[in-house]
């Protein structure tokens, strides 16, 4: 990797190629480097150009519009050089960047918090579907992270407020910073624990995205080598937490509200008889590529 260097000046070779020379003729422009970057990224990245882009944003310390509106024609900057050594090394663009836009709010995350994904974003749908022109006053989010479903839901209802439950410090402290930052701190509390032990009160939204990898699964190398294994795996089927989670959750949730719970692949049934069995009522919400991605369990 220490091979791959774009951003150098170009001076030296005449023949080496450069898509978009800098109109000084120094080195590869914003634009050059984008495009020359996009080769090696898909080797360790599906989405290789995106990955690129935000890489620019931040070593540009300006948003990912303003790189493809206003920048492309400048001189690239030294220091994308590293940060695309780092993705080449399969770390997480967000762990990179140390950011991660997800539903309409933007969040600070980092190495002992899972990286918001968009499939927990159809928790927030189904929420919204469920309640309607209505709003939860109280939310909770059991195994919040950086405080991804909770602080997206509060986003949302800006009446409501809740608590943000986690077993890592280190994720606890990237939620509080998060709320702080977009200004929910009033509204939104997070503490260190295991699932619902030690907590009180109802609640009329329970978010939850729980471990649900079957134990020695094989992930993508920037999930594996990177993100927190407690986040992800959950025992021999990928069910252990839905296991301890569907018996202890009904005390939580307050009349007319919903729990909405993440499921990996294929988990809809399994899941969906461990709830019933507690005495909920089950439906499925789909993601947007068609799998039952969110549980929600009422009563
Ligand atoms: N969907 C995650 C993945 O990338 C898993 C998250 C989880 O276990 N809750 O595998």
């Amino acid at each position: 990797m220490g091979d791959v260097v774009l951003t150098a000046p170009a001076s030296g070779n005449p023949d080496r190629p450069h898509p978009n020379p800098s109109p000084e003729g120094e080195g590869l422009t914003v634009g050059g480097v984008l495009s020359a970057a996009s080769h090696p990224l898909a080797s360790v990245s599906d989405t290789p150009r995106l990955d690129a882009e935000l890489l620019m944003a931040h070593a540009l310390a300006v948003p990912r519009e303003e790189v493809l509106l206003q920048r492309l024609d400048e001189p690239a900057p030294e220091a994308f050089d590293s940060l695309l050594a780092r993705r080449l090394a399969h770390e997480p663009v967000a762990y990179i960047t140390g950011r991660r836009a997800f539903w309409t709010i933007e969040l600070e995350v980092g190495p002992g918090a899972l990286v918001p994904r968009p499939d927990s974003e159809t928790l927030i749908e189904a929420a919204l579907a469920h309640f309607g022109s209505a709003s939860p006053a109280r939310i909770l989010d059991l195994g919040t992270g950086p405080g991804t479903l909770l602080l997206a839901a509060l986003s949302e209802w800006p009446d409501a407020s809740g608590v943000g439950v986690d077993a890592s410090e280190a994720a606890l402290a990237l939620g509080r910073r998060n709320a702080e930052r977009l200004g929910f701190a009033g509204r939104a509390e997070f503490r260190l624990g295991d699932w619902t032990s030690g907590l009180a009160g109802r609640f009329d939204l329970i978010l939850c995205n729980p471990p649900y990898v079957e134990a020695g699964a094989e992930l993508p190398r920037d999930v594996a080598e990177w993100e927190p294994p407690e986040a992800l795996f959950a025992g021999p089927d990928g069910l252990d937490d839905y296991r301890r989670l569907a018996p202890s959750l009904a005390p939580f949730l307050a009349p007319g509200g919903a729990a909405c719970i993440e499921l990996g692949a294929g988990q809809f049934d399994a899941v969906a008889s461990l709830f019933r069995h507690a005495g909920f009522t089950i439906r499925a919400y789909k993601d947007l590529s068609g799998r039952d991605r969110c549980l929600i369990a009422t009563r």
